[in-house]
């Protein structure tokens, strides 16, 4: 049985890719950061109970993210989806406006946790004959699409995350580990909005399909949900 792993799961697109490689057979060791709360998430552990798995993580915490190194230390995980994401208040990103202070905690969630949590999986993610870190990013990262300016704190956390994900991928080839940068589109969630363009359900589609089909010739590629390649 393959397993996935994914953080962010209990709501928006880390909730449909849950729900999307659960009801494929795969292993779901989803993560949130109050499992409690996560009633969408439990129906689904509870629906799958013999292979969705919840485990409890705030990204932000580093110690925690060691910890369930640990606890998950004889496991192999085939992949690995960094999907647990914030965007601070709009306002607070905006020239004249910047919350220093929101920057720092935007970029411990959208930057440092995907490397963190590559540091501390990535033995588990070598001994899967699939080997694959997918670190979701965001087309407001990339230096070349930026047309409108603006939001500081979201821009540059997802533009850092893909120097972190394509350096991973260097990092990480001499052990055949693939990593990649997944834009999901523009998504109806609590983040995209409800008058985004698609639903969570085909973007997750879509980026499900990518992960599927890439090789080791594709790692540090920078892709949307439909497969395009984003400038950086
Ligand atoms: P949502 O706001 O709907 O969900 C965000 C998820 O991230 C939630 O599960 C949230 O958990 C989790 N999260 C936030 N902070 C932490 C933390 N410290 N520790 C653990 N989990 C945390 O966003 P989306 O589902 O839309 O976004 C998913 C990813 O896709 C993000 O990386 C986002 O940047 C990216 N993206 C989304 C786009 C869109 O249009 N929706 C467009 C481009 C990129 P909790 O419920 O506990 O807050």
């Amino acid at each position: 049985m393959n397993t996935v792993l994914i953080t962010g799961a209990n709501r928006g697109i880390g909730l449909e890719f849950a729900t999307q490689y659960a009801a494929d057979g795969w292993r779901v060791l989803a993560c949130c950061r109050q499992p409690q709360q996560a009633t969408a998430l439990n129906q689904l552990a509870k629906q799958y109970q013999d292979h969705v798995f919840i485990y409890q993580l705030d990204v932000k915490q580093l110690t925690a993210v060691d910890q369930l190194s640990q606890q998950l230390h004889d496991q192999t995980i085939d992949i690995l989806i960094n999907n647990a994401g914030t965007y601070p208040p709009a306002q607070n990103g905006e020239f004249g406006h910047i919350n220093y202070n929101d920057w720092i905690e935007t970029f411990k969630v959208n930057t440092f946790a995907p490397l963190k949590m590559a540091e501390a999986l990535n033995e588990q993610v070598a001994r899967s004959q699939h080997k694959k870190i997918a670190t979701i990013t965001s087309k407001m990262g990339s230096i070349d699409d930026n047309q409108r300016g603006g939001s500081y704190i979201y821009r540059t956390s997802k533009t850092a995350a893909n120097m972190v994900a394509k350096s991973l991928a260097i990092d990480l080839q001499p052990r055949s580990i693939i990593s990649v940068l997944l834009h999901p589109g523009w998504v109806q969630t609590d983040m995209g909005g409800q008058g985004a363009l698609i639903s969570a359900k085909q973007s997750v589609a879509g980026m499900k399909s990518i992960l599927d089909n890439i090789t080791l010739a594709d790692t540090g590629k920078f892709l949307a949900y439909d497969g395009q390649h984003i400038a950086w």
